[in-house]
């Protein structure tokens, strides 16, 4: 069997990239080097729960996920959107966001919404360089307008300090809710579960005469005179192919190319970028309880910038509240994360544990709901995604095209995406796919991306 294209990894970005080929009439071959689907948005069951490595909430206002499971005929069926985003603040508690500005400051919120409707995307890319306080200072000086932005922020991209939160990437994601939803975020879960719908993907992806392999890790790309020949597997077995797609992130891409296989120069961002003080970390507790534990509503999306004692920023989702599917009859499950300094605390094993016993009890006080636990199971999260930081995005992040290299392809988010998540790698995978075929796909015209 010969290929077309290859695609070197089955997680958002690989699966859309590849199902799109294939429906495109090409003849892909996804590779996976592990036994599951989905990568980073992996799902499994935990004490009778849907549990995701990640793939919590996706971002998708409807144009470009939910869209490519249209075109390979599936029906991605969004939950109810989260109707409220109560904000903590140490001393007062949970209230709603809207609480932290009022009177004349709100005409403030509205000029940085209408700054935003009148901004081109091309316009917001002067400002990969500047964080979006900075964007903002142009239309208020009014902090509680800032904590609104710079919390969905927190809630998207678990960004640590309000300067990491760059102008371009926020005002990106922002720009595109509320001109297609109409709100500064629509987020919502698919229906049945992560893990049924990367399965119903890969047998459309199937159907449309695409083949996958599981468990097939891909040693090598490789690479002679400039042009891409196909891959070389774990195991020794070469598959050649004139065109191959790697989907890895940063810190897996490299050490798929020998030495000089790439442009040296994207070499060095790729380097750069896969730092570890440049990976977005957080810890955080799954929750199951017999009653909700929230902050004040079922579908909310709640934030905070400190807690009482850990004093991280963080985010706090009621996954049950989204899909009674996800758990066990009269449980519920919740899942809390608070982001971390990767380049003071990585591996700091004290650090983490005292952090974690501090989060612990931050939760109870937060939500009273926690205390009666069926069980909980912290977690250390290091992948991710690459911090959306001034000087972090834009240009620097690898295109889809590696110029230099004929037929070699980049996807992901921590490529040319724009901010962290499932709705960012699928746009980036129908910027390859078409990179790939050379030209637009119709169905997704209007579809903004990188
Ligand atoms: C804990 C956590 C929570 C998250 N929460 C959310 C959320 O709420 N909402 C949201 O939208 N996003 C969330 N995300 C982010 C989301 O999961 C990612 O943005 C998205 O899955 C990235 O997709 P991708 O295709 O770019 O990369 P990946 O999912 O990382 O896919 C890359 C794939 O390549 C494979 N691969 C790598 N090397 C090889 C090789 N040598 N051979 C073969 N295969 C290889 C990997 O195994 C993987 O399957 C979360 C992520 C994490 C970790």
């Amino acid at each position: 069997m010969s290929y077309d294209v290859i695609v070197v990894g089955a997680g958002t970005s690989g699966l859309v990239t590849a199902s799109l080929l294939a429906e495109r009439g090409k003849r892909v071959l996804l590779l996976e080097k592990h036994a599951y689907l989905g990568g980073r948005a992996r799902e499994y069951r935990y004490k009778g729960h849907q549990l995701g490595l990640g793939s919590h909430l996706v971002e998708d206002p409807g144009d470009s996920f939910t869209r490519v499971c249209s075109v390979m005929g599936l029906d991605l069926v969004h939950s109810e959107r989260s109707d409220a985003m109560p904000f903590w603040t140490n001393g007062k508690g949970w209230a709603p966001i809207q609480e932290q500005y009022s009177g004349a400051a709100k005409q403030g919120l509205k000029r940085c919404i209408q700054a935003l409707n009148d901004v081109s995307y091309g316009e917001l890319e002067t400002w990969n360089h500047a964080s979006l306080r900075e964007w903002m200072a142009q239309y208020t000086a009014d902090e509680g307008v800032y904590t609104v932005w710079e919390a969905i922020s927190v809630l998207e991209q678990t960004t640590l300090r309000p300067w990491e939160h760059s102008a371009s990437e926020n005002l990106y994601t922002r720009k595109l809710h509320y001109s297609t939803q109409r709100t500064a975020g629509y987020s919502f879960w698919p229906m049945g579960g992560w893990d049924a719908l990367w399965h119903s993907m890969v047998a459309a992806f199937e159907a449309k005469g695409g083949e996958i392999r599981l468990s097939a890790p891909v040693r090598r790309v490789d690479v002679r005179d400039g042009a891409v020949q196909g891959v070389t597997l774990r195991d020794g077995e070469e598959v050649p192919a004139p065109q191959v797609v790697v989907s890895a992130p940063v810190w897996d891409l490299l050490r798929l190319f020998d030495d000089g296989a790439l442009p040296w120069e994207l070499r060095s961002r790729i380097g750069m970028l896969a730092a570890n003080r440049n990976r977005a970390c957080w810890i955080g507790y799954w929750i199951a309880a017999k009653e909700p534990v929230i902050a004040m509503s079922e579908r909310e999306m709640a934030s905070f910038l400190s807690t009482p004692r850990c004093g991280l920023p963080g985010f706090t989702l009621n996954f049950t509240g989204y899909d009674p599917g996800v758990s066990p009859d009269g449980e519920y499950l919740t899942c809390v994360g608070a982001s971390f300094d990767a380049t003071e605390h990585y591996g700091d094993r004290a650090w983490l544990d005292r952090k974690f016993a501090e989060l612990w009890e931050d939760i109870e006080e937060m939500m009273p709901a926690a205390r009666g636990a069926l069980w909980t199971k912290p977690h250390v999260v290091t992948s991710y995604g690459v911090i959306t930081k001034p000087g972090l995005v834009g240009p620097v992040r690898p295109d889809a095209e590696v110029r230099g290299v004929e037929g070699l392809w980049l996807t992901g988010d921590t490529t040319r995406a724009r901010g962290i998540g499932i709705d960012k790698a699928a746009r980036s995978g129908i910027t390859t796919a078409e990179a790939v075929l050379g030209r637009r796909l119709e169905a997704f015209a209007g579809t903004m991306r990188y």
